[in-house]
This record gives structure tokens, sequence and C-alpha cells, in this order.
């Protein structure tokens, strides 16, 4: 068996129109509460940007997809909109 770390395969990073969580409508918001820390979140995020150690959303990046909250099998992840967000 392998025991390579499982890491994502890029990062993101600004690019010439700027961060790409401007336009995002719903942000994803983590229950720290409920979140047993299996990781679905990290290993779903197409954007990479949940970090490993604490599961902290990089929100200058996340595009509001809603997979990682899809995907939580604790359903510690809520969708909420931006407008509602303070
Ligand atoms: S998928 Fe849900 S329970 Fe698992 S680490 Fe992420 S927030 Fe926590
Ligand atoms: S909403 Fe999408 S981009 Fe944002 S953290 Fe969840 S899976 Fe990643």
């Amino acid at each position: 068996m392998n025991n390579m770390p499982i890491n994502p395969l890029s990062c993101a990073t600004e690019g010439a129109g700027g961060p790409t969580g401007t336009w995002r409508s719903h942000r994803p918001v983590i229950d720290t509460n409920q979140c047993t820390g299996c990781l679905m979140c990290w290993i779903w995020c197409p954007e990479g940007v949940i970090a490993k150690e604490d599961r902290a959303i990089n929100y200058d990046y996340c595009k509001g997809c809603g997979l990682c909250a899809k995907e939580c099998p604790a359903h510690a992840i809520t969708m909420i909109k931006e407008a509602d967000h303070e």
C-alpha cells in the first residue's frame, strides 16, 4: 500500500480577474460542534480551499458550489446567502 499523503493537485491563486470568491452567491459555514473531522469536505472541494488541519475555508477563492455541504456525512456545513452574512 502506498503511504503517500493525499494533497490537492493545485492550489487556488489569484488570476487576472482577481480572487474568484467575489462573485459567490452562497458561502459554506461549518458548524464545528457537528464536525467529526472526517475530511470528506477537504477531499471533495474542487477548489482546494478547505484546510486539512482545521477545515478553515479560504473565502477569497471558494466559489460557493456547495459540494462540501452535499458530501458532508455529518450535515455540519450549511450554505448561507452572502446577503445574509454580515
Ligand atoms: S465533511 Fe463535514 S464532518 Fe467531515 S470534516 Fe468536513 S465539515 Fe467536518
Ligand atoms: S462551496 Fe465549493 S468551493 Fe467552496 S469550500 Fe465548498 S466545495 Fe469548496
